[in-house]
């Protein structure tokens, strides 16, 4: 059996091994020392009463001749596809059909398969720093040439540096498919509508796809930044959106997702014309069977309003960390970037210090862990990241902790 070879050369990810690795070599030295991990991009608060009921009452239903579900449908079932569309688009103005939803397990996965979609030749821009996902499933697929000194040849890099204010500059018209996501990880930025526009007009114009990767849309908080990609005028001909329960309602051991694609969407087979949508279907009904009957109704109970508040409580709890991350540190002199419309806050690092050394410095010296931007690109050299889903005393003393530094 001849092995993928693409994936065999793919480097290995050194950022949370090392992470781990420098974390246990420092543990063993100090194994009283009383570490806070700021770089957990996983949320730790519990979910809302209500939704868990929800999934409890419907594991329970199944346990019943009437209650009781097999399969469930391939791409989701109705009562979470049309909360989907009546709660989290229609109120934005966004009407989307009932088969333009497609309910996963996930964002990660959806973004990671949906380059199945792409021939062998795509081209693949992603901004820089970026969400190791889109780059390392292309990359997989054989399609961004080979690795060197942290970069791949084949790959469009849009860097996203304090100089351009995080706004990334348009890709080249030689790109196929351009993967977004906002609120950003690793950044913490957003983009407004003005912002957005230009993408779109684009890929658009450029018969080019966007993957709109909109996990953290839960955490915006501005009126003016948009919530969905489809707020911009065009995207429904050129952009495919991918959304989560993880971020939004704790939904990282759930799993549970969506992701949108227009009818209109098209891509090319030679010069003729395929809906990406269709492509879709076909591969989802080939390769899965579905999210669970519990896990869906528990999903869709996010969209009770006691599901909703309770939900938000989690959400707005985070967003008080990530506020008291940026005005401590900003008032310590650090310079600070995201956070007011994100989990994650983006430091430069001091004097430009190598993001692994700075790693090692807070670790060292201040008992905090964060992720080196280095991990996420080549402009995520000299930033680094940190989350905002420890708890409220965990961040103040981690922020006082860098505040001594
Ligand atoms: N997209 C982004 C940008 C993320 O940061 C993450 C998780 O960290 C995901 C997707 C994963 O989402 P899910 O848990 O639904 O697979």
């Amino acid at each position: 059996m001849k092995c993928n070879a693409d994936l065999y050369s793919l480097p290995s990810n050194y950022l949370f091994a090392d992470i781990a690795d420098r974390i246990k070599k420092f543990t063993a030295l100090h194994p009283d020392a009383d570490l806070i991990r700021l770089g957990i991009g996983d949320v730790t608060r519990p979910l809302s009463r209500a939704v868990a009921q929800e999934m409890a009452d419907a594991a329970a239903d199944m346990s019943t001749p009437e209650g009781f579900h097999g399969y469930p449908p391939d791409y989701g079932y109705s009562f979470l596809i049309d909360a989907i569309r009546n709660s989290d688009y229609l109120p934005r103005g966004i009407r989307l059909d009932y088969d333009e939803v497609f309910i996963s397990d996930g964002a990660k996965p959806d973004v990671g398969n949906l380059q199945e979609l792409f021939s062998k030749d795509t081209k693949i821009a992603v901004t820089d720093p970026v969400y190791p996902v889109y780059v390392d499933s292309n990359a997989m697929s054989g399609r961004l040439g080979s690795f060197a000194d942290g970069r791949w040849s084949g790959l469009e890099y849009l860097p996203c540096v304090k100089e351009n204010g995080f706004v990334p500059p348009l890709p080249g018209n030689d790109v196929d498919v351009l993967y977004l996501c906002y609120p950003n990880n690793p950044t913490g930025t957003v983009l407004t509508k003005d912002q957005l526009r230009p993408f779109v007009d684009w890929a658009v114009s450029n018969h080019s796809l966007i993957v709109y990767d909109a996990a953290y849309k839960a955490y915006i908080t501005q009126d003016d930044i948009p919530r969905s990609i489809y707020e911009i005028p065009g995207a429904d001909e050129c952009a495919i959106e991918c959304c989560s329960f993880s971020k939004t309602a704790g939904f990282t051991g759930v799993r549970c997702g969506y992701m949108v694609i227009p009818k209109k969407v098209m891509g090319y087979v030679g010069s003729r014309p395929v809906s990406l949508n269709q492509l879709w279907r076909r591969r989802t009904s080939t390769k899965s069977n579905g999210v669970s009957y519990p896990v869906q109704r528990a999903a869709a109970a996010v969209y009770t309003p006691r599901g909703w508040a309770e939900t938000m409580e989690n959400v707005k709890y985070y967003l008080a960390n990530a506020e008291v991350m940026l005005s401590g540190l900003k008032e310590a002199g650090y310079e600070v970037y995201g956070g007011t419309n994100s989990p994650y806050v983006w430091m430069k690092t001091p004097n430009d210090m190598p993001s692994w050394d700075f790693f090692d410095l807070l670790l060292n010296k201040a008992h905090v862990v964060g992720t080196p931007g280095k991990g996420f690109g080549p402009s995520g050299e000299g930033y680094f990241r940190l989350t905002a889903f420890n708890t409220l005393e965990n961040t103040a003393e981690a922020v006082s902790r860098l505040k001594a530094l």
